[in-house]
């Protein structure tokens, strides 16, 4: 099968989650079916090398999830970003604007230096908020910017228009458009 096929089969659908008028796109059928988180693995670990990162930086929760085995199998570095409060060393945060309000995120500064080109990874770009504030990170932390890949772009909302800026001619890789 065509990998795409197999990928968006085992996505599920799931309405009215996390609020009211929200089709949420629902990766765990994915990640429990072996063949099908392999190939997606396999590919963001393509992008990965093609793009000559150093390090992957994964975006909780389920950027953590696909960025490990593609970091291991890509044979470079990983780095959470995470919800800002979790991470125990000294961090960079970054806030960024929700629809309503405003969210933050760290890192860990010393995970990231000069010599890094990092490849950003998560399941779903929605609005590109999350993505583009860890992009923000990447640069304060002195690193490069080698790409953003995920699974899938939720076209509609917007997110690649947003990361333009941000990515300053980096690729923006999404395996499947919606
Ligand atoms: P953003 O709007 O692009 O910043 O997305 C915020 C976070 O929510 C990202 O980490 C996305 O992976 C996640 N997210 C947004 N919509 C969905 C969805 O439909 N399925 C899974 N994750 C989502």
């Amino acid at each position: 099968t065509d990998i795409r096929t197999l990928l968006l089969s085992r996505i599920r659908d799931v309405p009215d989650h996390p609020e009211p008028g929200v089709m949420f796109k629902d990766i765990t059928p994915l990640l429990a079916d072996p063949a099908a988180f392999s190939a997606l693995t396999e590919a963001l670990a393509e992008l990965t090398v093609r793009y000559g990162a150093t390090k992957i930086v994964g975006l909780e929760a389920r950027g953590f999830i696909l960025g490990a085995p593609v970091a291991v199998r890509a044979g470079v570095g990983f780095v959470p970003v995470r919800k800002a409060g979790k991470l125990p060393g000294a961090t960079l945060r970054q806030a960024y604007d929700l629809e309503y309000g405003t969210a933050e995120i760290e890192v860990h500064a010393e995970d990231l230096s000069a010599e890094d080109r990092v490849m950003v990874v998560d399941d779903v770009l929605a609005t590109g908020g999350t993505a583009e504030a860890s992009l923000r990170l990447i640069r304060r932390a002195g690193a490069e910017v080698a790409g953003v890949s995920v699974l899938m772009e939720l076209g509609f909302l917007g997110g690649r228009t947003r990361l333009a800026p941000a990515l300053d001619g980096a690729p923006l890789e999404a395996l499947l458009q919606v």
